[in-house]
């Protein structure tokens, strides 16, 4: 098993009619790096910073965040690292999370991610200061979450712009040209991905969140998980509605959510045109694999199929026999 591994990582995730895919990480925390390499992944798809702030009970300084970025960033070498910024509150809590106005009673729906950052203008510049002074050092992507409209993420850019400036006015370097996307995971960002399209390097869309708000499901809430279903038609219109979107304004689409890393939606997302899949390590090697024994055309069939398709049943059934016959 390691020598087949070790031989599929040096393959490319490249469809049997010839269209590159790329495999991308998830991790958590900077020691997840080693894992990354050893599973053939060709960058780094979503890195939740959040995680640097929740381990501790004070604020993480500019110079231990730049610590943190610029470890990954180096480690990677020249591959991509896509590091999304503080996506704290909802059900990410800090130790001190006085900082964040007390208890909430839809904390889902609430003060969390950019709309924290937007309104905790410091934090989110010392964040934006240490990614980009970290970025001479590779590869780097920023990525902001819970974008849900164009007014957000112009806000956003516009610190990001302001830092950038600062920097500069201090003569401290940082990379060129550094690609700044949104994670697409709030229904209204996927119903204005068009709008939003054209103000952003690219698309990640986060299936954990979208799915959540899209059929009102709290993710975490074991009564009714049953509900929480991707193959849901609502949830596959949407998907193709970004990626469509992502490609008229000739940006890539990403996935980053959990979707990407289950075996059973590859067929559906390849069809749906899905450029860049990314998971956690271990399971790169197994998407690679279905991804190197399909074509484009065949999963544009099949995707076909499963949008005329009007119960989610049917979906299910018809999507798990696929699967289960080919692989
Ligand atoms: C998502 O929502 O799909 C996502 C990747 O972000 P997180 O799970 O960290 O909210
Ligand atoms: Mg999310």
């Amino acid at each position: 098993r390691e020598i087949q591994l070790m031989r599929l990582n040096e393959l490319p995730a490249e469809t049997r009619d010839g269209k590159m895919l790329s495999l991308k990480a998830n991790i958590e925390i900077p020691e997840e790096v080693d894992a990354v390499e050893s599973h053939g992944a060709d960058g780094i798809g979503l890195y939740r910073s959040e995680f640097l702030f929740m381990k501790s009970s004070t604020l993480p300084d500019e110079e231990e965040q730049y610590d943190a970025y610029s470890r990954v960033i180096s480690a990677m070498k020249r591959r991509p690292v896509t590091i999304r910024t503080l996506d704290l509150g909802g059900d990410k809590l800090m130790h001190s999370m006085n900082l964040h106005g007390g208890v909430e009673k839809n904390p889902i729906l609430g003060w969390r991610a950019i709309r924290f950052c937007l309104s905790h203008v410091d934090i989110f510049r010392t964040q934006l200061r240490a990614l980009l002074r970290a970025s001479v050092h590779g590869n780097l992507r920023i990525m902001f979450p819970l974008i849900s409209g164009v007014q957000e993420l112009k806000e956003a850019l516009a610190i990001f712009q302001a830092v950038k400036l600062e920097l500069q006015q201090e003569n401290i370097p940082i990379a060129e040209n550094i690609p700044a996307g949104i994670m697409i995971e709030v229904p209204s960002a996927a119903m204005t991905s068009d709008l939003l399209a054209k103000r952003s390097n690219f698309f990640s869309i986060g299936t954990n969140d979208l799915i959540q708000y899209t059929l009102a499901v709290d993710r975490g809430n074991e009564h009714v998980a049953y509900l929480y279903d991707p193959l849901h038609p609502g949830i596959i219109r949407s998907l193709k509605m970004i990626i469509d979107n992502a490609h008229k304004a000739g940006i890539s689409a990403g996935m980053c959510g959990e979707m990407a890393g289950d075996p059973l939606y590859t067929l559906i997302l390849l069809g749906l045109g899905l450029d860049e899949f990314s998971m956690s390590s271990f399971g790169i090697p197994q998407i690679k694999q279905i991804i190197r024994s399909t074509s484009i055309l065949e999963a544009e069939e099949f995707v076909g199929r499963v949008l005329e398709m009007d119960s989610p049943d049917a979906i299910v059934d018809f999507v798990s026999t696929t699967m289960e016959d080919k692989f």
